[in-house]
């Protein structure tokens, strides 16, 4: 398992150090009594499981069930990197020696107290003590920040001011601010190693740590980059491009904020390219411009949101853009040619060339709208009053017959369009400066 597959939101909820409130670094053997003890407090009801469920640390989120808490002991027993992942989010205590006010703190629903503590050893001298506290500031405020996060999604009314917005923005801030500046920090590392060698699991990989710290960035956004996918869903364009902002800060290089865009996207994209295979099988072509709309309506927000944040950052976005963009083209082209519709086609190829992203396919889609706007124009024309220039659908013609100079045997027929008010106007003097009566004029042919 990745770690960033198993990151989402409900990375503390579903933590097992939280949701049976036992400390990191307890053993297989505190972990499988606590759940016994939980199961039997379970039997006693509803009220005696709220009051245990009270003393866990996390408290904005529902009392988790039995099951949720059966789950959660599955998970650590059957996947000793789940139980380590959990470990690593979530309130390390204080280094060997110190007295840990902080968790006790945070045990007795303080976390304001909590805070204090680890906000003035963070800036303290010992740096082992220093770094623990700072990666529990970073989970602090990290689960702050997706627990209101995730209010703000569910549309509750009181997480739509902005007010609530400034503290949510400011818990991102806090926690992004806190996990980039520990990335790179060496005792850190060690501390989590550390951590993981007591736990003592054969069955853990050699290169556990080092894949972990790797995948940590990449991880932390993907969480975002699934908030961003979901408010582009919802139409919530301010908060995903808000959401993309914490992606810029947490990784650097666009391929990175492009993967993590894909992750979020990854179940879209399939449903997209399978629908796509399919666009316009076993209808008639009348119907293939239809079929294409109804497709890109139906992709539309996830194209939005591709075309706004991850278009160039990563070269599977860029094709499943180009793939999307170059089958509807053909299927649109492949319609004008068996059905006309120009203008409707037009409409649908200009969008088309919003998606398409190598420069071949660009050509190709800017060449068959040069085309369309060619025939476009041309049937403007044919339905204009050669002299007030009314346009008008089905404008009246007058037919002209001209003939060739040299043998007026050779005859020609140039229909005119000309409406019913300026029928009056209309006489071989007048007319001779239609366009294409003058280019035959011109070219040895006269209009009697
Ligand atoms: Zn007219």
């Amino acid at each position: 398992m990745r770690l960033d597959e198993v990151c989402n939101a409900n990375l503390y909820e579903t933590n097992v150090y939280a949701m049976l409130g036992l400390e990191v670094g307890a053993t297989p053997r505190m972990v499988r009594r606590r759940g016994e003890d939980l199961e039997g407090v379970h039997m006693q009801g509803r009220i005696a499981w709220r009051r245990e469920c009270g003393r866990i640390l996390l408290g904005q989120r529902p009392d988790p069930t039995l099951q949720d808490v059966k789950e959660a002991l599955v998970k650590v027993t059957k996947y000793p990197e789940c139980a380590q992942t959990d470990a690593f989010f979530w309130f390390w205590p204080a280094a060997a020696g110190s007295d840990d006010h902080a968790l006790r703190h945070l045990q007795s629903g303080k976390r304001d107290l909590a805070f204090e503590c680890w906000k003035k050893t963070a800036d303290g001298a010992e740096e082992e003590s220093a770094v623990i506290a700072r990666h529990n500031l970073a989970v602090l405020f990290h689960l702050y920040a997706l627990d209101a996060e995730k209010r703000r999604l569910a549309g509750r009314v009181e997480c739509q001011s902005d007010s609530f917005l400034n503290v949510l923005d400011g818990f991102w801030t806090r926690a992004i601010g806190e996990w980039t500046a520990l990335f790179n920090r060496e005792s850190l590392w060690r501390v989590f190693s550390e951590m993981v060698r007591r736990a003592n699991d054969p069955r853990l990989k050699e290169d556990f740590i080092t894949s972990f710290r790797l995948r940590l960035p990449a991880a932390l956004g993907s969480i975002i980059a699934q908030f961003l996918a979901a408010y582009e869903r919802e139409g919530r364009t301010d908060d995903a491009k808000r959401h993309f902002g914490y992606l810029e800060k947490i990784l650097n290089s666009a391929e990175a904020r492009g993967e993590a865009i894909r992750g979020a996207y990854a179940s879209e994209m399939r449903k997209t390219e399978m629908l796509l295979a399919n666009c316009g099988k076993d209808h008639l072509p009348h119907e293939w411009l239809d079929d294409v709309k109804v497709l890109l309506a139906d992709c539309r927000p996830l194209v939005e949101s591709l075309t706004t944040f991850a278009r160039g950052a990563d070269q599977s976005i860029n094709d499943f853009l180009d793939g999307l963009a170059s089958i509807c083209h053909s299927r649109v082209r492949d319609y004008v040619q068996r059905c006309g519709g120009h203008s409707d086609a037009l409409e649908t190829e200009t969008y088309l060339l919003s998606i398409a992203t190598s420069a071949s396919l660009r050509r190709e889609i800017e060449g068959e709208i040069g085309k369309l706007r060619e025939v476009i124009q041309a049937e403007r024309e044919k339905n204009t009053c050669w002299y007030c220039k009314r346009y008008q659908n089905m404008m009246p013609k007058f037919s002209v017959m001209l003939y060739k100079t040299t043998d007026n045997k050779e005859t020609d027929t140039i229909n005119v369009p000309v409406c019913d008010g300026c029928r009056g106007r209309f006489s071989l003097d007048t007319v001779a400066d239609y366009p294409e009566i003058r280019k035959k004029l011109d070219s040895g042919w006269s209009l009697t």
